[in-house]
């Protein structure tokens, strides 16, 4: 590698690995989109053409750009495939077992220079800087979701993290036409530090009865000028994602004020995880979101 990003390797299809991937090719980067089997894979490609298709539609994007974009995304069906990226952000599911797996197995495949990002939602840089074999080349690179929309990205630093690997993630994000913060690397770094413990205390409030899923998501928009109630928030994000972030609140600041809510631990014992299984606090599954509650 020259110093310069030009390929970037994404690892995870879902909701957030296809927004990178997205707005990287996008953006003129060619982009290696890795999952767990091929089926995940095309089932991210086939989400990533139909929203750039959305946005033909609405103007924001010219049909020879989203071709040329989409020619520049390829699928990555094993680590191997993932050796030429300059910079391999991963959005896998938030589990930490997960993520130190996938570290161990992407290592050894890629150039020594290249840089390892994460884009988990909570979970400490530094200790899974520490399951790689480069520390000073490893950080988070956090973006919020809906990628394509959302205009913030929170750069955080483990405890190694060299410059020329802060200023190459700060000019790769710089392309995308994000605006950063900088968060120091504390469990949910900053947005999720403030918003999930604003949704677990709305979880609680539906659990001890004080007000219906209705009258919590309308309260909190028209009362707090909220653009989403926050159990419509929650369904958005994930009930997987939302609990996974708790529980890092919990175990990572010994506080029992993030204690998360035993109604989000339920829905998640369902497999009801909100907008991507089809039912979370709300119903998804008919033409309007049904509360569930
Ligand atoms: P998701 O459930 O939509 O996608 C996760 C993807 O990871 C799935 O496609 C799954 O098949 C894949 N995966 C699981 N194990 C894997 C493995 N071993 N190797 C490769 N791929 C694997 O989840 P998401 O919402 O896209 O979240 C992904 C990451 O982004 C998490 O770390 C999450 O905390 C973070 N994040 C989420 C949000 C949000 O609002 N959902 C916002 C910012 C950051």
């Amino acid at each position: 590698m020259s110093g310069t990003i030009e390929t970037v390797g994404v690892i995870g299809a879902g909701q957030m690995g296809g927004g990178i991937a997205q707005v990287s090719a996008i953006a003129g980067f060619k982009v290696l989109l890795y999952d767990i089997s091929a089926e995940s894979i095309e089932k991210g490609l086939a989400t990533i053409s139909g929203n750039m298709a959305r946005m033909v539609g609405s103007g924001k994007l010219e049909e020879d750009a989203r071709q040329a974009a989409l020619a520049r995304i390829t699928a990555a069906p094993g680590m191997a495939d993932l050796a030429t990226a300059d910079l391999v952000i991963e959005a896998a599911t938030e589990d930490e077992t997960v993520k130190r797996k996938i570290f161990a197995q992407l290592c050894p495949q890629l150039n020594p220079e290249a840089i390892i990002a994460t884009n988990t939602s909570s979970i400490s840089i530094t200790r899974l800087a520490s399951q790689t074999d480069r520390p000073e080349r490893f950080m988070g690179i956090h973006f919020m979701n809906p990628v394509p929309v959302m205009k913030l990205v929170e750069l955080v630093r483990g405890i190694a993290t060299d410059d020329k690997t802060f200023d190459a993630a700060k000019t790769f994000v710089g392309k995308l036409d994000k605006t950063i913060t900088v968060s120091e690397d504390f469990p949910a770094f900053i947005v999720n530090r403030i918003l999930l413990p604003m949704i677990n205390e709305a979880i609680y409030t539906l659990y001890e009865g004080v007000g219906s899923v209705d009258a919590i998501d309308t309260a909190m928009k028209l009362g707090a000028n909220h653009p989403m109630g926050p159990l419509q928030l929650a369904d958005f994000i994930g009930l997987d994602t939302c609990l996974s972030i708790m529980q890092v609140l919990h175990d990572g600041l010994s506080d029992s004020k993030y204690r998360p809510c035993p109604l989000l631990v339920k829905y998640v014992e369902a497999g009801w995880l909100g907008r991507k299984t089809g039912r979370g606090f709300y119903d998804y599954r008919g033409e309007h979101p049904v509360p569930t509650r």
